[in-house]
């Protein structure tokens, strides 16, 4: 017989919120622990597992079920199942379920790969809850990789919580084509997920998909430069993550599924998602009509421009060599978008030539989506209770923008510390000093005669702590 009451969840409530629930609301030391440890590392399981499921069952009791139940019915298991073979797919359901090893998910490199979600709210879903279940829950539906939108009601997701505030930060609403590229994003995956499209036929289907459309020759060999392209070209108004966008921008990273699928190896859940949309909408890409209608200069004025933007676009290629052909096109935008519509013959005659690293993997420029939205980020986010100056540590850091060890390392490297408030364990005096100052300023302004103990107190530091780092 349990000591404990275990409330109820939500439909599809994430094992993750229902943890922190459990940890809120019953007095299990087990619950309470898991949920430190969990929100220690700010690193879930397939982006909704606070724990190994058999942990969380036991934890809970099975008052949710089973671990196989929870795994289906509390966590994005499927979603990370969905570009796996039937082997790869039973060994991440093993490692989830109860194991040691570290869970076989394909993940894309530290900066482009969603760092902690399971605390984005739909504002509408939370309304709902709070009427139902009197608190609010997060639902795995809005855990999933790169998902900025509610399905059911179409409303951008906030932030619930410090747990994933990066992941909020890089949350924006763009343009009308923008919206439409993310809601079917968040459609297509939500379906994936929920087995509405079987998980198991899901490369089967892109593959099927990108047959039909010649992308996938009869021969089984990929017309790889003709699905970068149009792969580009097709997402080319962005979404409402710009890390997605940088995920098809530049045609690497659809190569490399193709690639993995080859070796059948995982491919990343998004990258399905990314190509069935592809797949299912290619046909309504714009017509290259326009490339193919020879040039024929008819005015004064368009004869000139024609020169101006091949002269442009062969002077910039000369200026730069060895620079990559999306390099060159950033460096150039005007030029190439123009030859584009009205020359493109021409411009892939004046190319500059394609650059192929042999040996090793192919590296992948990482997006500087994360480093701006971070390193402009002008609010301290770290936690600070009742007006306590925060802790000035990167860990504290860490936690405010909900990352993981490794995405932080790399970008506090990058960022030479992350963000404007970032500061060395060497500045340890100026932060004692500004808790002191702020806990003598409650007890009594202006006066400096208090017992070192109590200052001590409402600081929240140890008594020795103040003695030994500040001279008053
Ligand atoms: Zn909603």
């Amino acid at each position: 017989m349990s000591t404990y009451t275990f409330f109820a969840a939500a439909e599809s409530e994430s094992a993750c919120s229902i943890l922190k629930m459990v940890a809120q609301t019953t007095d299990s030391r087990d619950a309470k622990a898991a949920y430190a440890s969990f929100y220690r590392h700010a690193c879930p399981l397939v982006n909704s597992l606070p724990c190994r499921a058999s942990r969380f069952c036991a934890i809970t009791e099975n008052s949710y079920g089973p671990p196989a139940v929870v795994l289906a019915a509390n966590s994005l298991a499927e979603w990370h199942a969905v570009g796996m073979t039937a082997l790869s797919r039973e060994a991440l359901m093993q490692a989830l379920t109860d194991g040691w090893v570290r869970t076989p998910c394909p993940s894309f490199d530290a900066l482009c790969q969603c760092g902690n979600r399971t605390e984005l709210l739909c504002p509408e879903c939370a309304r709902i809850d709070a009427q139902v279940l009197g608190r609010v829950a997060n639902h795995t539906a809005h855990c999933i990789d790169y998902v900025t939108r509610c399905v059911h009601h179409d409303t951008l997701l906030e932030c619930g919580g410090a747990g994933s505030r990066l992941e909020a930060l890089l949350i924006h609403s763009g343009s009308e084509a923008a919206h439409r590229n993310s809601a079917r994003y968040a459609q297509f995956a939500t379906e994936l997920t929920t087995h509405s499209f079987d998980s198991q036929t899901a490369w089967s289907e892109v593959t099927r998909l990108l047959a039909e459309r010649r992308y996938l020759l009869d021969s089984g060999r990929w017309n790889l430069a003709s699905l970068r392209r149009d792969f580009q070209r097709f997402f080319s108004s962005g979404f409402e993550d710009p890390r997605l966008f940088h995920i098809t921008e530049g045609g690497d990273y659809v190569e490399s599924a193709v690639r993995k699928a080859a070796r059948g190896r995982p491919i990343h859940p998004t990258m399905i998602v990314l190509l069935a949309m592809f797949g299912t909408g290619a046909d309504r890409l714009p017509v290259r009509l326009q490339s193919a209608r020879p040039v024929a200069p008819e005015t004064t004025k368009e004869q000139w421009e024609l020169e101006e933007h091949r002269s442009q676009w062969l002077s910039t290629c000369a200026q730069n060599p060895n620079v990559s052909r999306s390099s060159i096109r950033r460096l150039a935008p005007a030029a190439w978008a123009w030859l584009y519509r009205n020359d493109e013959a021409w411009l892939k005659r004046n190319q500059a030539p394609t650059i192929r690293r042999h040996g090793g993997r192919r590296q992948k420029v990482a997006p500087t989506a994360v480093e701006t939205f971070v390193s402009s980020t002008q609010e301290d986010y770290r936690a600070s209770k009742h007006g306590r100056p925060p802790l000035p540590s990167a860990y504290q850091t860490r936690l405010a923008f909900g990352m993981r060890d490794h995405a932080f390392a790399l970008l506090s490297e990058r960022l030479g510390g992350a963000g404007p408030f970032a500061q060395t364990p060497g500045r340890k005096r100026v932060f004692i000093a500004r808790r002191e100052a702020h806990a003598l300023n409650v007890v009594a302004p202006g006066s400096f005669a208090q017992a070192d103990t109590s200052v001590a107190r409402i600081a929240n530091l140890r008594p020795e702590t103040l003695p030994a780092h500040a001279k008053r």
